[in-house]
């Protein structure tokens, strides 16, 4: 049924909520009241000075409309409780032929007893007999809450079937309500204990088929899909550590030995590792790549961006040229002749390992034999890119890196389709980054220390929430204006650059060259250089309008330095107090820092949901819903287990999910 045919639906309202992104039926029910309010009738003997409230009575004289400037004002008067009140109320003019002598109406206001006067600032007519519980819904201006409540109420009653994910089995054990009630309740509440009851049930069937999603891929891809069982020399892979300039770490060691038992065991590889920037994920990926190659398959690597792909490539052809493993990169600004050529080689098997963005797998992208699949910064990808990269090669193995260390819990819940490795010691040698907050008054000090770390041979970033005030009324400090301003600080006397977004590909590449030299002193930015970018001579990061940033992306950029044995420091300036900043003053940890994040802001951006859009649920909330998740997490795993084989038969709506993530029209 088209949204249009439910009652009280025109033009207009249509136009409303297509602005609210409601689209359907289902959406229209699924937009969910964010608030509910409460209102209690009180005998006017009750009612107390100052105290909003809500009474009863009986209209008892015709109301008077007076104009006072441009306010109007109806008075009349109540029978409430064998009491006659006097009530004014105002703007409601044009409810006076509705206000009829004999009446029965709720008034919601404050009562002055002394005058005897209530002032209203709601009036209805509804039949209340104790309390009314009203659900309150984000609008948009035009729509009125009263309105989108009819509408709701309208749609749930129009004879639409509402598809229930919950399995009867799992219902019956909670005692769940059906969704029909639910639905009905949620949006129209008696009582709290209902309504906590139908909340209960969408919050579970919300993330039930999250975890469904989960555990079907999960299920699928160590059960049906038999991978590549590969031989590989051991002592060859110890060759290749022992090589290294570094000892590893134990959760490295720890993280390859569950590579090579992924890659030389015939179930596929679906392994993410999970660690602190600088924890030296990368290497063990390489390592991944070094097995591959041994057994004679191409490798792929994906990073979330281009520079970060150039980076990437530039370190691992070094690494691997003494191996005579051939690298090889494809990125979207090559020319169209570099990329054919690169196509061939990589059909033609004289590449082994190539490195890009990640269209390298969506651009129909030929490779001879590839075996594995690596991406960086995995928290960017989504469900069901997740399960799209895995579709790609027939038996290839997949391995996540992602620097975006949440709580094991939550990782263990999010990325439950995956097996996960940790990596938390960070290499030896490597020193606390000394982080200090600091207000705009104080500029003269971060600057004499910048300063300082730059006499001394080593390099500063500077981070700006802006590329440019184009306007000239922002509060906020912007890379083009920041390079001016140091520019006067240091007498010109240091080579400052900029690197933003806007910028041509071939003018970012000369600047990071610059940087990567030494020649370049200073670098200012905005984000883009977030992820993953390592010059190891950089000693101090300098954030601007520190406030602007989430704790996700100010530990990221702290990252940036910190990447040898020298004292880094991070600077981060603000002129506002906020508790994310003091998080990072006491902490280097990662883990640490996430756990705080999601004190601080519930579940917070740390999943980079914005982008995967899979996580985003209409009523749960993984913080607070966590024991549910988890609960939803053991009763998916069941129920996929044992449905998986007979197709879900006696659950035809799961077909449509699978779909969903498997890309299947
Ligand atoms: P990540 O990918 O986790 O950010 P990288 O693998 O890029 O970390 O490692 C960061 C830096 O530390 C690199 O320069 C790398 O060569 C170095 N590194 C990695 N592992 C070790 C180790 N065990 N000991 C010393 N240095 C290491
Ligand atoms: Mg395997």
């Amino acid at each position: 049924m088209d949204i249009e045919l439910v009652k009280g639906v025109g033009k207009v309202t249509l136009e409303y909520l297509k602005k609210l992104q409601i689209f359907t039926i289902n959406d229209l029910i699924e937009y969910y009241p964010y608030r509910y309010n409460i209102i209690r009738i009180v005998p006017i003997k009750d009612a107390t000075l100052g105290d909003t409230c809500t009474i009863r009575g009986i209209i008892d004289t015709e109301p008077k409309v007076t104009y006072i400037k441009r306010l109007n004002k109806l008075s009349f008067r109540v029978l409430t409780d064998n009491y006659l009140v006097n009530v004014v109320i105002f703007n409601r003019a044009f409810m006076k032929n509705q206000l009829k002598i004999g009446r029965m109406i709720n008034l919601t206001g404050k009562y002055d007893d002394k005058r005897n006067q209530f002032t209203a600032s709601d009036i209805n007519f509804e039949m209340i007999s104790g309390s009314k519980i009203y659900p309150v819904y984000h609008l948009i201006n035009g729509l009125k809450n009263k309105t989108l409540t009819n509408i709701i109420r309208e749609a749930i009653n129009s004879n639409i079937t509402l598809e229930d994910y919950i399995p009867d089995y799992l219902a019956l054990k909670y005692n769940f309500l059906d969704k029909y009630k639910a639905s009905l309740i949620i949006h129209d509440p008696n009582d709290y204990n209902d309504l906590k009851k139908a909340k209960l049930r969408t919050i579970y069937e919300e993330l039930f088929i999250f975890m469904f999603k989960m555990n079907y891929l999960k299920y699928k891809y160590t059960l049906d899909n038999v991978g590549i069982q590969r031989r590989v020399d051991k002592k060859l892979v110890e060759e290749y550590i022992g090589n290294l300039p570094f000892k590893l770490t134990d959760d490295q060691l720890n993280t390859v030995k569950e590579i090579y038992h992924d890659l030389t065991h015939k179930e596929r590889m679906n392994r993410l590792i999970l660690g602190d920037v600088g924890s030296g994920k990368t290497c063990v990926a390489e390592i991944a790549m070094y097995i591959n190659y041994l057994s004679g398959y191409q490798s792929a690597m994906m990073a979330p961006t281009e520079i970060l792909a150039r980076q990437h490539y530039e370190g691992i052809s070094k690494d691997f040229s003494r191996y005579g493993i051939r690298v090889g990169l494809l990125v979207g600004s090559l020319k169209k002749s570099e990329k054919n050529k690169v196509c061939e080689q990589l059909i033609n098997g004289e590449i082994d390992v190539l490195i890009g963005t990640h269209a390298l797998i969506s651009e129909g992208v030929e490779f001879n034999n590839l075996g594995l699949v690596i991406t960086d910064e995995q928290h960017r990808f989504g469900v069901n890119q997740r399960s799209n990269l895995q579709n790609k090669g027939q038996l290839c193995d997949v391995l996540y890196l992602s620097a975006t260390p949440i709580p094991r819990t939550y990782a263990l819940t999010i990325y439950g389709d995956m097996d996960t490795s940790l990596i938390k010691t960070k290499p030896s040698g490597r020193k606390e980054i000394i982080t200090k907050v600091f207000n705009m008054k104080q500029i003269k000090d971060v600057l004499s220390s910048m300063l300082n770390e730059i006499k001394n041979g080593h390099q500063v970033y500077v981070v700006a929430p802006l590329i440019e005030d184009e306007d000239g009324n922002s509060d906020l400090n912007d890379v083009i204006k920041l390079k001016d301003k140091f520019n006067v600080a240091f007498n010109n006397k240091v080579n400052i650059e900029i690197l933003h977004g806007k910028m041509k590909n071939k003018e970012k590449d000369e600047v990071m060259e610059s940087f990567k030299n030494g020649i370049t002193k200073v670098l200012i930015s905005t984000t883009v250089i977030e992820v993953g970018v390592d010059v190891k001579n950089s000693t101090m990061m300098v954030i601007f309008n520190a406030e602007r940033f989430g704790l996700a992306t100010l530990h990221q950029l702290r990252g940036r330095v910190g990447r040898n044995d020298l004292q880094s420091y991070c600077y981060l300036l603000s002129d506002k107090e906020v508790p994310r900043l003091k998080v990072m003053e006491e902490s280097n940890d990662g883990f640490y820092i996430s756990e705080k994040d999601f004190e601080l802001r519930g579940e917070g951006d740390l999943f980079g949901t914005k982008q995967s859009g899979d996580m985003v649920f209409k009523m749960a909330n993984i913080k607070r819903d966590y024991k549910i998740l988890v609960q939803c997490k053991n009763d998916a795993k069941i129920f996929v287990e044992e449905n998986y084989v007979n197709n879900f038969s006696s659950y035809k709506q799961f077909r449509n999910l699978i779909k969903e993530i498997e890309f299947i029209d």
